[in-house]
């Protein structure tokens, strides 16, 4: 099915084995304009990204057959659409974050329908990897780090670096002003856009997953660095 507007002919694969739970986002996100496609299990919501390639993932993490960070795992070795990852405890999320999963954003159940809605939305908004980042056509190296806004790229020590494009986004917002520091606040709306109604603590987990793949850590920084009171800053300063 696909309506008038580019923006609302978006896939959703809903993978979630709670039927009633998945009917009733799916009929959502349909009214929303939204096509969606749905999974009741681990294996099936592999097999579907790979057959489908969806716009949007909204993954439930308890899930018969592969539990969901199995499936962000396998899903993550041939595809970056954006994932919400949706979880019945909240302590699961610090979980995820140590893991360095590679998720979207997050969202606890129970959820507002709309609210997740909105959320896909949001993430939607935010301008794909291919569109490329306006007025930073260079390739701008740190040290043995190498950010080719043109095509894309990241590369450590000349090796690719796997970004999901939440990461790659912030780390090109970063590279794209060298030594400026810029507030969570900022980061999340260049990243995820302007209207976004999360929390800040977003960007510090994306922070930590990007540190993580540079092989760098908060102490440790040398290309992502904290700037105290404020937030982050590309290099040193
Ligand atoms: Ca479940």
């Amino acid at each position: 099915m696909r309506s008038e507007t580019a923006r609302t002919a978006a896939t959703v694969l809903v993978v979630e084995d709670e039927v009633a739970l998945s009917d009733v986002v799916q009929a959502y996100l349909a009214k929303a304009g939204y096509a969606t496609a749905s999974a009741r299990s681990g294996p099936e919501a592999v097999e579907m990204v790979r057959t489908l390639s969806p716009d949007v993932i909204i993954l439930d993490l308890g899930l018969p057959g592969l539990d969901g960070l199995e499936v962000m795992r396998r899903i993550r070795a041939f595809s970056d659409c954006y994932v919400l990852i949706t979880t019945a405890r909240s302590e699961e999320v610090d979980r995820l974050v140590g893991l360095s999963v590679g998720a979207d954003d997050y969202l606890t159940k129970p959820f507002s329908v709309r609210e997740l809605v909105a959320r896909v939305h949001a993430v939607l908004r935010r301008p794909r990897a291919e569109h490329g980042t306006p007025a930073a056509g260079s390739v701008r190296t740190f040290g043995e780090l190498e950010i080719d806004a043109t095509a894309q790229e990241v590369r450590l020590a000349g090796r690719p670096v796997p970004l999901t494009p939440t990461e790659r986004r912030l780390l090109m917002t970063l590279a794209h002003s060298p030594g400026q520091a810029f507030s969570r606040r900022q980061l999340l709306e260049a990243v995820w856009g302007d209207s976004w109604i999360g929390d800040d603590h977003l960007v510090d987990v994306h922070i930590a997953n990007l540190r993580r793949k540079l092989q760098e850590t908060a102490e440790s920084a040398r290309y992502v660095t904290t700037v105290r009171g404020i937030g982050y800053r590309m290099g040193k300063g």
